[in-house]
């Protein structure tokens, strides 16, 4: 039986990783420092006979009794509003947790993937983004942490790869949505289906004229699956090409939830990309894997979840939500 190490395994991807490698009969070590993930994201594995999990922060040593096959890098804080708030993890998670784990995938001789991102092209000048742009990153401005942790985690994982030659699979994630995201975390999906549901204005950044490429999570897996199983070390892109202005986004969530709410114009963040949209040549090429779920199916199982949780958690971390450096930009 194959035995994997998942990090940020109560994230909302990483509780995703979870369930697919429990369906592909491995045995799964979960591990998380539980400072963004959410231990009820995963609680309907804990009684499953391959399922474990280590309440550890990955910055510190990381110790894994028996094999390892496989290492599939997870934690770190995701979102904007959390990389303001906790810039220092965020770094700490990108830098040390990542020498960590390699230094941990060496010693067992396990494969390494690393949860990679289109934050690594900054604001990008080209357009769709293809895995050999070099990114147009500001390092010192409030992304600044959590771009630089994951080029410097790209950076270390080639390193390890050529100088140790660990076998090293790096993805880099474009915006992806589904059930198990943060309802406050102050993502745009989150942000307007919480607003729907708790009746109130969605908040538009700038002019929404900004665009995104959703990707449903389900999709994301399997892209990283076959990833993880194929032989190439270099960068790919996964994610869904069909790109929307915010604008655009914001009127289908109203539509999608029925709110009579309307939108409300805030400043846009420092450094907000003006538009995100992946080249996927190479995983289709690679991986013969494309994106299968269409917006409108994808964006109603995810309201459907969020519309079933308890009333009490559209609640949940609402300092967040008020956490006005973020929209004035810092
Ligand atoms: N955004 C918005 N309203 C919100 C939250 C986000 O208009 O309440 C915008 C944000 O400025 C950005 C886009 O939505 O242009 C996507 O933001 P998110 O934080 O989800 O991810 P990003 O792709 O910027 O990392």
């Amino acid at each position: 039986m194959k035995r994997t190490l998942i990090t940020g395994a109560a994230g909302f991807l990483g509780s995703h990783l979870c369930d697919r490698f429990i369906k592909e009969g491995h045995h799964v070590i979960a591990m998380d420092n539980l400072i963004t993930g959410d231990m009820r994201n995963i609680e309907h594995l804990m009684p499953h006979p391959n399922f474990e999990f280590y309440h550890h922060d990955v910055t510190k040593f990381v110790h894994v009794p028996g094999e390892l096959h496989y290492i599939l890098h997870f934690a770190s804080p995701a979102s904007p509003i959390d990389y303001l708030k906790i810039p220092i993890q965020t770094l700490k998670v990108g830098a040390m947790g990542t020498h960590n784990l390699l230094g941990l995938a060496r010693a067992k001789g396990a494969r390494f993937i690393i949860a990679s991102t289109s934050e690594v092209y900054g604001d990008p000048l080209v357009h769709p983004q293809t895995e050999e742009y070099w990114g147009h990153v500001n390092p010192i401005g409030p992304r600044g942490c959590y771009d630089e942790a994951k080029r410097y985690q790209e950076a270390i994982t080639m390193a390890y790869h050529r100088y140790h030659g660990l076998e090293t699979r790096i993805v880099r994630i474009f915006n992806t949505y589904g059930p198990r995201m943060r309802l406050n975390d102050g993502r745009v999906l989150p942000a307007f289906i919480g607003q729907a549901l708790r009746g109130e204005d969605l908040t538009i950044f700038g002019d929404g004229s900004q665009t995104r490429s959703f990707c449903y999570v389900s999709d994301l897996v399997e892209g990283i699956y076959r990833l993880l199983l194929s032989d190439y070390p270099y960068p790919v892109n996964i994610g869904n090409p069909s790109e929307i202005t915010i604008k655009e986004f914001a009127e289908e969530i109203i539509k999608l939830t029925g709110t009579d709410q309307k939108v409300v114009y805030k400043d846009l963040p420092q450094d907000d990309p003006k538009q995100r949209q992946p080249d996927i040549s190479k995983a289709q090429e690679l991986l013969d894997w494309e994106p299968k779920v269409l917006r409108d199916e994808g964006l109603r199982i995810t309201y459907d979840y969020f519309k079933n949780l308890p009333e009490e958690r559209l609640y949940e971390d609402s300092e967040h939500r008020e956490f006005e450096a973020f929209s004035k930009g810092v």
